[in-house]
């Protein structure tokens, strides 16, 4: 647990300050559902940050704004769908993101894609769910 805990060093990608891991009240107010969030030191002006796996200091992917945040959550529905749909397996749903864009393990996650990859992915995703008839927002 100790090595876990250890906070990481982390720059905003949109200002370039340096993150902060903050308690998740510092940002969510009352809805904290997340422990920690490295949170740009330039926040509020810069909305930029990142969640944390559950009882780690380890970021969830790199910090985004808004925009990006909300992205994610949207690709990652599309992306749930096809293992939740049993189209593929969870792990073979995985495999098939480091296929589509020559990804490794570590970097084959949502949370660090960008817009423009999380754009990708919701088109890739789309195909599969309508050639498997599961009905897509
Ligand atoms: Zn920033």
């Amino acid at each position: 647990m100790k090595t876990k805990m250890k906070p990481k060093n982390m720059k905003c990608p949109y200002c370039g300050k340096t993150a902060v891991l903050r308690k998740a009240s510092y940002v969510y107010k009352d809805r904290a559902l997340e422990e920690y969030l490295y949170v740009c030191s330039g926040y509020p002006e810069c909305d930029s940050y990142v969640g944390v796996h559950a009882g780690t200091f380890k970021p969830k992917g790199s910090l985004a704004n808004g925009d990006l945040r909300h992205k994610r959550i949207e690709t990652h529905k599309l992306f749930d769908a096809i293992w939740k749909n049993g189209i593929f397996t969870r792990a073979d749903a995985y495999r098939w993101i480091q296929d589509i864009f020559c990804l490794n393990d570590s970097q084959a996650h949502i949370g660090q894609f960008s817009e423009y990859r999380c754009d990708c992915l919701m088109n890739e995703c789309r195909k599969v769910l309508t050639n498997h008839h599961v009905k897509v927002a």
